[in-house]
This record gives structure tokens, sequence and C-alpha cells, in this order.
């Protein structure tokens, strides 16, 4: 009798530990809850980091606090001697502190006021050019024919009504690119470029920044970031205002008027001498990464990451970058540790990092990727980009793209799958992509053929701006995504 009872009593238990048992996905997906995302990413995104520019020291502190999520967790350092730090080396151009413009004319000689007449991009290095003016309108055709070589040119910005559907598609910075690019291919030695929506130059990075609580601009605007030895010479461009315009072309609004109706070419008998000092100073800003150690499969790496740096704090405001991309430095983490507390090595060896610098060019991601030993064996990158956020702040969408090498179909496969198993009630709008290799810190890794998968939750009326707050973020919406990555990532590590 008494073994009887025994047995059942054995029996229930067993049956009880049975369907109680954790799974180590189930442990791993435990630790992925919304009330740490919240404390953390609440912090990181507070204004004791001071928007996280990178090399500031707002930034440095960021890191650090990243770092120690990952030692926390028990990940092994992987950056440089042994620390969770890469140290990623940088050249930074200012805006010139001193310039001058010159126009000559049959009349008069004029020099005009640097920061009010006329602005300047930051250079790699300072100059001097002189040289007659030409009219080359928008820029955008027949310049080869034009005779242009050793000239200054004057260009209006932005593109004709009549404007190819190739060039409106462009993104403003595309174009510039591009018809700076026609500029130096016609051996344009600089441009003065004319908005004639901004007259006054109100709508620039100036080198001194006014403060305007309507539309404050970062000043990341104004200097440039780049890595050592990518440095390309460019042509000069000059943005002038309408004061300086005039000069150049007398009657402005009257020759403008009869070019755009009757394609009369404005007539410019004026030449110019512009000068620029420009500095170049030497810096350096850090990646945090760390390694979860494989058990088998030595050949075979998984890159999980996303970027830590935002637009830093001026005049006033600070980019606290919750959602850009605080969320996606947390998500990081939180998978992280949740690969951790399964309990179970993974086969292959997982790098966990959150890059630096992505907002100046995705310089921290393109600088592992240079530097990398082991490049050819990553298998695969999972980027984080803002996963914040809902359209409507007030009303979780649960609403997210995920965005994967078009030839790499298992991402979607297994996101969709683990999003309906584990009913994570996300709204996946699965985006394959051709050719991933702008856009976040996927470019790099895709241009060495690696298959990405970037999540992201979409653009809003914060974005870039000092209002991306922590108050906005959809925390249960952000759990399931960091949930739905960590089951993919485990079966893509462990499959
Ligand atoms: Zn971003």
């Amino acid at each position: 009798m008494f073994k009887k009872t025994h047995l059942l009593i054995l029996l229930i238990f067993s049956a009880w530990q049975l369907q109680h048992a954790q799974t180590p996905i189930d442990k791993g997906l435990a630790v992925i809850n919304k009330n740490v995302l919240q404390s953390q990413l609440t912090f990181l995104a507070s204004d004791w980091f001071e928007g996280r520019e990178a090399t500031t020291q707002g930034a440095s502190m960021a890191a650090d606090y990243l770092r120690s999520l990952f030692q926390q967790s028990g990940l092994q350092p992987a950056g440089d001697d042994s620390t969770y730090f890469q140290k990623v080396p940088l050249v930074i151009n200012t805006l010139p502190t001193d310039a001058s413009l010159e126009i000559a004319t049959p009349k008069h000689n004029l020099t005009f006021i640097y920061g009010q007449d006329f602005l300047l991009q930051a250079p790699s290095s300072g100059y001097t050019m002189s040289g007659a003016i030409a009219w080359v309108g928008y820029g955008t055709d027949g310049l080869q024919q034009k005779k242009l070589k050793d000239r200054i040119i004057v260009r209006l910005s932005g593109l004709p009504e009549n404007a190819s559907k190739e060039l409106l598609v462009l993104k403003t910075q595309e174009l510039t690119n591009l018809k700076n690019k026609m500029a130096a291919e016609a051996g344009v030695k600089a441009i003065l470029e004319y908005d004639p929506n901004d007259p006054d130059l109100k709508n620039l990075p100036s080198p001194t920044i006014t403060r305007n609580p309507e539309n404050p601009v970062s000043g990341i605007y104004s200097r440039r970031y780049m890595l050592p030895g990518e440095q390309t010479a460019e042509v000069p461009v000059v943005k002038i205002s309408k004061s300086v315009a005039t000069q150049i072309i007398p009657n402005l609004d009257k020759q403008l008027e009869d070019w755009r109706q009757n394609g009369v070419i404005p007539s410019i008998g004026a030449t110019g001498t512009i000068q620029a000092k420009a500095a170049n100073i030497h810096k350096s800003c850090r990646n945090v990464i760390a390694r979860l150690q494989r058990s088998e499969f030595p050949n075979e790496i998984i890159v999980v990451g996303a970027h830590y740096d935002h637009l830093g704090s001026y005049d006033g405001f600070i980019w606290n970058g919750a959602d850009d991309n605080a969320s996606g430095a947390i998500g990081v983490a939180a998978i992280a540790a949740a690969f951790k507390a399964t309990g179970i090595q993974p086969k292959r060896t997982i790098i966990f990092a959150n890059w630096t610098a992505e907002e100046r060019g995705l310089l921290g991601s393109r600088y592992f990727v240079n530097n990398f030993k082991q490049i050819k064996k990553v298998i695969c990158y999972h980027n984080y980009d803002m996963i914040g956020r809902s359209y409507d702040p007030k009303k979780s969408d649960m609403a997210v793209s995920l965005m994967y090498s078009k030839t790499w179909p298992k991402a979607e496969i297994l996101s969709d799958r683990f999003n309906k198993e584990h009913n994570l009630g996300l709204n996946i709008n699965f985006s394959p992509w051709d050719n991933p290799t702008s856009g976040s810190d996927n470019a790099f890794f895709a241009k060495q053929g690696i298959p990405i998968m970037w999540y992201h939750t979409g653009g809003h009326s914060e974005y870039h701006k000092p209002g991306d707050h922590a108050e906005h973020i959809d925390w249960q919406k952000l759990e399931a995504i960091i949930k739905n990555s960590f089951l993919t990532l485990w079966e893509l590590a462990n499959e």
C-alpha cells in the first residue's frame, strides 16, 4: 500500500515536471522581457548620453554601458587586445573656420562674408580657386559639351520640372552627388550653387549654428567623418545667397525667368576667387563587440549588430535617438542575454556588435568588415536599425518590415514560422532585396556577398529630430521583434 502511494506520487510529480520543464529556448525567451528592455532603453536614450554622437563623451559612456550588458550576460570580449572595444580611427573634416569669396565684374570687385553671403561644405583640404564663371542651369545634362574645363560654374539646386524619372527618384544627397560628379567629369574647378527657394541660406548648416526652436539642425552635417585612407578629392561646392547670385547674374529674377520660359542663357561677365582654410582632425571612436563561442562548425560565424551612435547635442537640443537606434542596440544585448540564458553553447559562433558612427556613413560596421580576419566565415548578418515604433505611438500596430537578401529566402521562412509558432502577433512585411548594399550597417556585409536580414519599424515624425524619445516606444512590439530574432538566430546557429 505504502509502495503504491509512493509510486503514484512519483508519477504525478514526473508528469508535472514534464509539463513545466523549460526547454533551453523557453529559458532564452523568458529573459526577453519588455520591462527589462524599457529600463535599459530609457537609460541609453536619456540625456546623460548627450545624443551618443561618435567621438563624444556621451558615446563613450554609451559604449561602456553596452559593454557592461555583454559582460553581465557572460559573453566573451571580441574587440582589440581582449577587450570588448574595437577602436575605429577617423579623419574629421570640419567646416572651414575662415573662407573668402570675391566676385570681379567689369564694373566692380566685391568681397562677400562667409556664413552670411555664402556657405561651404567641409572640404578634405584647403584651397584657392580662381576662374571665369559659366552658367549650367541645373547642371544635369550636357556639361561635357559646354567647355567647362577650369571654369567655376553657377548652378541651380534641385531639378527642372521636366526632369527624367531616373533623376526624380533620387534622394537630395544622391542627386547632389550625381551633379557634382558630372561637374568633376567636365573639368569644373568649383561650383557656386544657388537655391531660389532659400535665398538667404537659412536651411543650411552654418559655421555659427543659430538656435531655431522651430527647426533645430543637428551640427553633425557641418562636419564630415571618414575612415583614414578613404578621403576623396572633390570639386568644392559654395552655396551662395541671392545677394551673391545677383552680382554674378545682373537682373537675376528676370534673367532666370527668361531662361525658364524661352531658354535664353543668362549673361555672365564675372570671374570668381574662392579661398578656404580646412582643418583635418584625427580622432577615434569605438565599436562594442562580444562573442559567444561555438561548440561545432569552426568555419561558420553569425554576426548580429546594431548601431548605438546618434546625432549628438547642439545648441540646447539633445537628439536622444530612442528608436534610432537605442532600440536596436538594446535589442542586440537582449538576444545575447537570451542565448546565454539557454545554458547551451550554440553550434556556430555568434558575434554580437554595437556599431559606432553609422550616422556618419556606416563607418563602424565598415571598419569591422574591412578588418575582421574571419570575414570569409560569416554566413549571415542580422541587423537592427529602428525597431521600436508603431506608426501612431498611442496605438500598437505590431507592424515590422523584414528586409533581407533576395537570394536568402530562409530569413523570411524562419521569421514567419516562429512568429506563428510562438504567437508573437507580429504583422511582418517581408521585403526581399536584390542589392541590400545601402541604408544601414547591412551595407558592407552585403557588399562582401554575405546574406543579410534587417528588421525595421519604419520612419516617423520624430525621425532624426530631438523628439525621438523613449516615451514613444512600443514596448510590446519591441519585445516581440526581439523574440522573433532570437528564435530565428537560434535556429540558424544550431541547425
Ligand atoms: Zn539608424
